[in-house]
Formats: structure tokens, sequence, C-alpha cells
């Protein structure tokens, strides 16, 4: 199955509701990265949500980040996603080995530790909007749950999952978020309340050959789902070599003349995607000419 995303609308539009699947998108991740199973399904999980989160942004050139800094091991997660499904993130530790949690999964919650989530949403304006919250369990999907609710005040459930194969490579990945409107009726958060009850995990939707699409039939059950739009998603990354110029340029010319007195190439990775760019002497004093001229 491709990587896409889907919105819809139930309940007459008393539910906004979300859900993709992420597979390819998670792996090449994983492959940028070379991350371990646990870093894996922590950034996954968070580049899923980030595709989500993304796709519901009000302008086409709005950017979301989704941040993540924890006590434990892999210290901290960033994903960025646009309007239009691209997501690219990076943990800051990646290769964590942790021993399986008390239900014999991959312990992303002791991965990231006690902490925190930010969500940042640039719209073009001055100030970005930003809030953060207090991670509640670090296993991402009740910590942006908590968001939801703490920082804009929509009631909302959440479920993120990836499923690794035996060689570690990612089999399945995806989620779902659903949300509450405020004038939500009764009847409507019951139905929904009983359909959460007996839900399987998304990874085991996944698994059953379930589309996005059909996630959202099955969470929302007697809802009426009517999908609004959709679209593909992809990791991508949006680096290039003038881009990590005009880096460098900006580090400032005394910090370029001692890598050019070095008298050696430089290799600057870019920290989303892991792509190398290199740097000749000779490059490094044209960038200091122009450090010097702007
Ligand atoms: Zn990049």
């Amino acid at each position: 199955m491709k990587d896409y995303f889907v919105r819809a609308t139930a309940a007459g539009a008393q539910i906004r509701a979300f859900a993709c699947t992420t597979r390819e998108t998670v792996e090449k991740a994983r492959q940028a990265h070379n991350t371990s199973p646990v870093i894996t399904a922590a950034l996954g999980r968070l580049l899923s949500a980030g595709v989500m989160m993304g796709c519901d942004l009000k302008g086409e050139d709005d950017l979301l980040t989704l941040q993540i800094k924890g006590e434990g091991p892999v210290k901290g997660i960033t994903v960025t996603a646009d309007s239009k499904g691209h997501v690219k993130g990076y943990p800051i530790v990646p290769d964590v080995i942790l021993p399986a949690n008390a239900i014999g999964k991959l312990d992303v919650s002791g991965a990231i530790g006690p902490g925190t989530l930010t969500v940042i949403k640039d719209m073009g304006l001055k100030e970005p909007y930003s809030g953060q919250v207090e991670l509640q369990t670090g296993e991402i999907a009740e910590d942006v749950t908590y968001y939801f609710a703490a920082s804009e005040q929509v009631p909302s459930c959440v479920g993120l999952g990836v499923l690794m194969e035996k060689n570690n490579t990612v089999k399945q990945a995806g989620g779902f978020i659903i949300q509450l409107m405020p004038f939500a009726g009764e009847e409507v958060i019951e139905r929904l309340e009983q359909n959460l009850k007996g839900l399987a995990s998304v990874t085991t939707m996944l698994e059953e050959g379930k589309t996005p699409e059909d996630i959202l039939e099955t969470v929302l059950e007697g809802l009426d789902v009517v999908v609004t739009s959709k679209g593909d998603a992809a990791f991508q990354c949006d680096c290039s070599k003038a881009r990590v110029e005009r880096a460098l340029i900006s580090i400032g010319r005394g910090e370029l003349r001692d890598m050019i007195s070095e008298g050696k190439e430089i290799e600057v990775n870019c920290q989303f995607c892991g792509k190398q760019y290199h740097f000749p002497v000779e490059e490094l004093k044209g960038l200091y000419d122009r450090a010097t001229r702007e």
C-alpha cells in the first residue's frame, strides 16, 4: 500500500478525523538515520502524527514542527511537516537499544523518558503559534492526545503504530486522529467510546489489510464517515547545497577563515535526512568572499 493520508468528517461534522499509512515514509527515515528498532518506532509514530497534523494546517506554505525532549536515552526527536503530506525528522540519539517493555513491545516510553512535547505552527506570521505540554506516557499517541486537550482544548483520540519486520525494517506504520467538535452530542460521544473499547491497535488493523479509510470506518463505526480529502505522504527533505552554503555563510567569516586555514575539505550532514554535502577549500574561500560581501 502506497503511503497516504485521508481527512474525514463523521456524525454530520460533529467529528473530524484523520488517518494515514506511512510504511515507506518511516522506512526511509530509518534508512536515513540508521535507527535502532525502538527509535524507528518512536520516530515513526511522531512522523505519522506529523503527516496528519500537517495536513490540517490552514495555509499552503504553513509548517508544523513536533518536538519531543526527554530525559531518556534518545534525548529528543524532531519532526517537521508541511500541509501536503511531506514529513522529515530525526532523533538526537538514533541507536538506542532497550529491552522490551512489560508487555513485550518496543519500549518507546523508556527511550523517551519524562519530558515535553512542543508543537510549533509556522503560519508565516511574525510569531509562530507554539504550545507545550508535559509528556504523559512518552508513548507519543497519549502525549499528542493530551496536547490537543490541554493546548487546543480539543477532546481527541489518537492512535499511532509502527510494526517491525524480523530484520528490523518497517513492516507497517500509520495512525489515526479523531477529534470531537464542541457541539458533539452525548449519543455521538457514547458511540465513539463504545467503538474505542474493543479497538485493535493501528498495526493490527494495518496487518489485516485495512486502508486509512477502513481504519476510520472501524473507529467511527455507525457514525457515517465522509472522507473529505486524500493525499500522498512521504519522507522528504528540502535541503540543498545552496541552503547549506547559506548556513555556512551565516556562521561568520571568523569560523570560515578557521576552516580554510585547516586546509581540508569539510563535510556537512543534513540533520533531517543525513545527506552529505562536501565543501573543498576552494569553495570555502568562495563562501568566505560572499560572507565578506553580505
Ligand atoms: Zn536533508
